[in-house]
């Protein structure tokens, strides 16, 4: 359960699933430290959290880089007092055909998706054993690999992977695990899709339907992370209502 004892610390808070995902664990009590790159935009989110009651850390940090990963645990630790729950939400979706991707775009979101998610878990793991919380950020296409979403895809495949693995492991010594699988979600994710044709295409796709809204996906973690502690809800799978 959470409660105003609880501290949370989300990757990827400066926009979207992230920033939202922050003010409503705040709403339910627990003091978060905000993580990702644009420190601007975190200390914004700052707002938000400190505007509900409870506390808000500003720690910025390249997911991709594992010295800021332990960098930011250890801060969050040590400023807040511990951690309870971690929000491995950071991510990127560079979509595009094999035949036509730079590697470089692989590699991004490997290390950023993947490498960042298994780094920050690692870390936070000594401090989330007898009761704690660990929440992927995955999505459907952890699930389901589409044209165009082969290296996005296997990025989410890995995730969805290196939880269920992690599950195993830790379930005895009391780590709970939560996949969430979200569809179409109103971000700025597909703003960075390198291939104009593909970024514009997913921009339509998302004006053709009544898609999900960073809310929802939070309201989503905020379920899994506040029950009790001997129920462990392990994934979620959420898609707007319209999307086939
Ligand atoms: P946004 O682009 O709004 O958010 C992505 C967040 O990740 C930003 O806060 C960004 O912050 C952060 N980020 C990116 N690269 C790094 C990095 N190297 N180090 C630290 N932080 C980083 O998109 P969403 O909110 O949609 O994405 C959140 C998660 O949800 C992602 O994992 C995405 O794959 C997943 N998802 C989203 C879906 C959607 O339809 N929107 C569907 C399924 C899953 P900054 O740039 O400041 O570093």
């Amino acid at each position: 359960m959470i409660d105003d004892d609880s501290v949370a610390l989300v990757t990827g808070a400066s926009s979207g699933i992230g920033a939202e995902t922050a003010v409503q664990l705040a709403e339910a009590g627990a003091d978060v430290a905000l993580a990702a790159r644009r420190e601007g935009r975190l200390r914004e989110v700052a707002e938000d959290v400190e505007a509900t009651g409870s506390e808000a850390l500003v720690v910025p940090a390249d997911v991709s880089e594992r010295d800021e990963v332990v960098r930011m645990v250890a801060d969050t630790v040590d400023e807040l007092g511990g951690l309870d729950i971690l929000v491995n939400n950071a991510g990127v979706m560079l979509l595009e055909a094999v035949a036509d991707a730079d590697p470089a775009d692989w590699r991004t979101m490997i290390e950023v998706n993947l490498t960042g998610l298994m780094n920050a878990t690692k870390e936070a793991l000594p401090h989330l054993r007898d009761g704690g919380h660990l929440i992927n950020v995955s999505s459907v296409a952890g699930r389901v690999a589409g044209e165009t979403s082969s290296a996005y895809s296997a990025t989410k495949f890995g995730v969805n992977a290196f939880t269920e693995g992690l599950r195993k492991e830790e379930a005895e010594n009391g780590l709970r695990t939560t996949l969430i699988e979200p569809g179409f979600v109103e971000t700025e994710l597909a703003e960075h899709i390198p291939d104009e044709e593909i970024r514009e295409g997913s921009k339509e796709m998302l004006e053709q339907m009544d898609v999900l809204q960073p809310a929802d996906i939070a309201r989503a973690i905020v379920y899994a992370t506040d029950q009790p502690e001997h129920v462990s809800v392990n994934e979620l799978m959420v898609r707007p209502t319209e999307q086939a």
